[in-house]
């Protein structure tokens, strides 16, 4: 991938483009930013135009190195990531100090052109052990070489590191950028990828596991499925606080439904354009008359009902979830 293909993130492109142009790239750098948004898709565009033939700032896609950078075999790009025991890639795994000693290794010899670029995704995942002997390169990085260092969680990492890296925030990917990518690669409506693309934030990879595990649609079948119960439904709402106990993705279910009482909050506020849930607008008029205060309290009840069944406290699922439930349809009223 090159630059050009990227979406978003012109900005921190165009501070790589312009470190290129005038041949002063920064021998480490630190990308941090939220999930999903493309941080590793930008870094390795950056390895490549840093190795790229044509010697433009962005890749030119044909030359040799481009080719070989896109089949991932160009010796100059060497990528680390945390690992389980076992060795595979695990986001909450370590880096260890026999990755440290691989990127050593790939940066004592001189590349034969271009630059060596080493890219550590989960840097705050380093070992101490390993962030130490990993300090010694990041003090003295060898000439013709990058190390970028990719992070979620900048804090996370020793401030030596991080005095030693040129920092890039990455921010959230604008709503219409996501929307418009949805509509184009994942084939959903434009209300839906309204929706899908406010409840990801802004994050891509977050908006595909939704459309792909089909959240997305369940997110409706869920939020469809509560705004019919009335206060004299309690029976209704009892078998749906059994069925969601049963489910795999009850946190997913409880926050869809966080996200349909704060859009109800919003449009109650008079701030329609805040809703993430567009396509289930309709819904919303079918509540009638709004209460502010219920709205609220019935929000924090769903945020508490998560919290008294998730550890450490482990609740009973379903005893929770129909109070819960009772409380939403209003039949704990009656
Ligand atoms: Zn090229």
């Amino acid at each position: 991938m090159n630059f050009q293909e990227i979406l978003g993130h012109a900005r921190e492109i165009g501070i790589l483009k312009s470190s290129i142009s005038s041949k002063r790239v920064a021998h480490a750098l630190l990308f941090a930013g939220p999930e999903g948004i493309g941080k590793r898709l930008v870094a390795r565009a950056f390895a490549k135009a840093l190795n790229c033939a044509s010697g433009q700032d962005d890749a030119c896609g044909v030359c040799r190195d481009c080719l070989a950078f896109d089949s991932g075999t160009h010796p100059n790009l060497l990528e680390v990531w945390p690992t389980d025991k076992d060795g595979e890639r695990d986001p909450l795994g370590l880096i260890r100090i026999d990755q440290v000693r691989e990127i050593q290794g790939t940066l004592r010899f001189k590349a034969e052109s271009g630059m060596k670029v080493v890219i550590v995704e989960g840097a705050d995942r380093l070992m101490p052990a390993a962030a130490n002997a990993f300090l010694k390169t990041l003090e003295e990085p060898p000439p013709d070489s990058v190390i970028i260092l990719v992070t979620l969680k900048p804090s996370d990492l020793l401030p030596t590191v991080l005095s030693r890296c040129q920092r890039i925030s990455f921010g959230p990917l604008p709503e219409d950028a996501v929307r418009a990518f949805l509509i184009e690669n994942k084939g959903i409506s434009p209300a839906e990828a309204g929706a899908v693309a406010r409840l990801s934030e802004g994050s891509i990879s977050r908006a595909s596991v939704y459309i792909e595990e089909g959240a997305h649609q369940k997110r409706r079948e869920v939020i469809e499925r509560l705004s019919t119960l009335g206060p004299a439904d309690s029976d209704e709402a009892l078998k749906f606080a059994e069925e969601l106990s049963k489910r795999d993705d009850l946190d997913d279910m409880l926050e869809f439904l966080k996200s349909w009482y704060r859009d109800r909050i919003v449009a109650f506020e008079g701030a329609p354009h805040l809703i993430a849930n567009t396509d289930m607008q309709r819904n919303m008029k079918d509540s009638g008359v709004e209460d502010f205060n219920r709205l609220c309290s019935s929000f924090w009840a769903i945020e508490e009902a998560k919290k008294s069944i998730a550890p450490p406290r482990y609740g009973n699922k379903q005893l929770t979830l129909e109070v819960l439930l009772l409380k939403l349809s209003g039949a704990h009223l009656m």
